[in-house]
């Protein structure tokens, strides 16, 4: 089944977690902008510079830098077997830009899904997020029995600059302002599916895949 999905969402929602469990059940590949920035940073690279002050205070990275990345990797992300995008698009110009780009190459969305979730919860989810350096992998301080090691590989785990309680601010702002615009210009193209981003990240991924069924059919 070959599934082309946008996860959207506030930060805090769980795209990045529904994101890992989508892609292992669709065998789709996974595209965070986010990560694709922090991996430049990391890696020191002219784009990793061009974005670092954006990212580190909340703010966005201007369209025009997201989409020479986003449209880069669209070559080879329609090779593949589906894609799942996440933390992208977050502005209308980005909606729009994507979805000429995506038509130029004879594809279109499946559905976007919105992660529905209270502000509490999110800034809660925000705090206690840990990520580990090496594989990527997600956890919240509350799920981890052996202290902030990575389960996987036992690397220390490591908070997000921008998890910082000034930069969630910022961001949660951010989002308000201009990403949720988004959600009534996919629901006016009839792709937009919403579903309740509370609980355990299995109970979520079942209301995911019910709500994906009927558009997967
Ligand atoms: P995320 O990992 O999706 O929470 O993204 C972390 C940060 O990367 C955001 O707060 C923005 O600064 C930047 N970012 C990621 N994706 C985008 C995007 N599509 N448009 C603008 N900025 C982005």
């Amino acid at each position: 089944m070959v599934i082309r999905l946008v996860l959207f969402g506030a930060p805090g929602a769980g795209k990045g977690t529904q994101a890992a469990l989508l892609k292992e059940h669709f065998g789709a590949l996974h595209i965070s902008t986010g990560d694709l920035f922090r991996r430049a940073m990391k890696e020191k690279s002219t784009l990793g510079d061009q974005v670092r002050s954006y990212m580190d205070l909340g703010f966005l990275v201007p369209d025009e830098i997201v989409m020479n990345l986003v449209r880069k990797e669209l070559v080879d992300v329609v090779k593949e077997n589906g894609f799942l995008f996440d933390g992208f698009p977050r502005t209308i110009p980005q909606a729009e830009n994507f979805e000429q780009a995506l038509s130029e190459m004879h594809h279109s969305l499946t559905a976007v899904v919105s992660l529905e979730v209270e502000q509490d919860l999110l800034v809660r989810r925000i705090s206690g997020r840990r990520v580990c350096p090496k594989c990527s992998a997600l956890y919240h301080v509350d799920s981890l029995s052996h202290g902030e090691v990575c389960p996987t590989d036992q690397s220390p785990l490591e908070q997000r600059k921008d998890d910082a309680e000034e930069a969630v601010k910022t961001r949660l702002k951010t989002f308000a302002l201009q990403t949720l615009p988004l959600k009534e210009y996919y629901r006016e193209k009839k792709l937009l599916l919403q579903i309740d981003g509370s609980g355990t990240p299995a109970a979520v991924f079942a209301r995911l895949l019910s709500v994906l069924q009927p558009v997967l059919d």
